[in-house]
């Protein structure tokens, strides 16, 4: 399903104080939030979230960074969502980051960028079914 993608809110946000700034920009951007939740990663989460880089030298840093507190997730709506969300936050590294876009205005460096965005449809199904159950799913 192409309209839909699987944003997180990641600790360092949440801890200064970003959630609602975040959703504000997002829904001003055209996304409709499908599913929303306040929650913690455990380890196991993290390492099976991120898999795909688990042969990366910045593995370990990745996981206890998406662990030391709570996250948001969300389902968006939008038409392209996965590639239109990817251009609202901006670059991975927030040095890179256009002008306005999340990352820019919200994180700190590199392994500490404020937002997760799904980078493909298939992903983004199997990350929504990470984080939500079909009854919190709207
Ligand atoms: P995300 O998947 O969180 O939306 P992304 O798709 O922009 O981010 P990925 O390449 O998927 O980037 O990397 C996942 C996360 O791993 C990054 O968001 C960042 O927190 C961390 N990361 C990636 N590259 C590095 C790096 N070179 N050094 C430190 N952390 C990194
Ligand atoms: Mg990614």
């Amino acid at each position: 399903m192409a309209h839909l993608t699987l944003m997180m809110i990641k600790p360092d946000a949440v801890e200064n104080g970003h959630i609602g700034n975040i959703l504000e920009k997002v829904t001003a951007a055209g996304f409709k939030i499908k599913a929303l939740k306040l929650t913690q990663l455990t380890q196991r989460d993290a390492e099976s979230f991120y898999a795909v880089h688990s042969e990366r030298p910045f593995f370990g840093e990745l996981v206890s960074f998406m662990t030391r507190g709570p996250i948001v997730a969300a389902l968006l709506e939008k038409e392209n969502a996965v590639s239109d969300f990817r251009t609202l936050i901006g670059a991975t590294n927030p040095a890179e980051a256009a002008e306005g876009t999340l990352r820019k205005l919200y994180a700190t460096s590199m392994g500490e960028n404020a937002v997760h965005g799904s980078d493909s449809d298939e992903n983004a199904m199997l990350e929504a079914a990470f984080h939500f159950s079909e009854r919190e799913r709207f």
